[in-house]
């Protein structure tokens, strides 16, 4: 189903974002494809198009993430919230280390595992972004 979202809230959103992926942190500009503007809380689970519920995410990031609000922790098992840039300070779920994205919550993790943020070729383009200190 496609949403309508105005030409105005997607540029508000993405500049609101830097450019970045808000789940990843890779730039548009590094991206095969542009970054897209989803819907934090899917439509069908009630959320809404306003600007307070969407994000710059990258195609990836946006086709793992779908419209799930919740997966299960890999560590201890629980159905878990994932990271909703709207509601959480990504600093405060997730870590770089190197070019791994590192987990510090469980909503970090789960986000981490669901949306396969740590797949070696996510971590290869990363890595080459690094060494031209062009990430994050
Ligand atoms: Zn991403």
């Amino acid at each position: 189903m496609t949403i309508y979202i105005s030409l105005p809230s997607r540029q508000f959103v993405s500049d609101r974002a830097s450019g970045k992926c808000e789940y990843c942190l890779i730039h548009q500009d590094f991206s095969i494809y542009s970054h897209e503007v989803d819907h934090a809380v899917a439509i069908k689970h009630g959320g809404s198009s306003n600007t307070n519920n969407l994000v710059l995410s990258c195609l990836p990031c946006n086709r793992y993430k779908g419209s799930d609000l919740t997966s299960i922790d890999p560590i201890n098992r629980e159905i878990t919230s994932l990271f909703n840039p709207r509601s959480y300070k990504w600093g405060d779920h997730f870590k770089i280390e190197g070019s791994y994205i590192v987990g510090l919550t469980d909503i970090g993790r789960t986000t981490i595992f669901l949306l396969k943020l740590n797949e070696p070729k996510r971590l290869m383009i990363r890595q080459a972004l690094i060494l031209q200190k062009i990430y994050p």
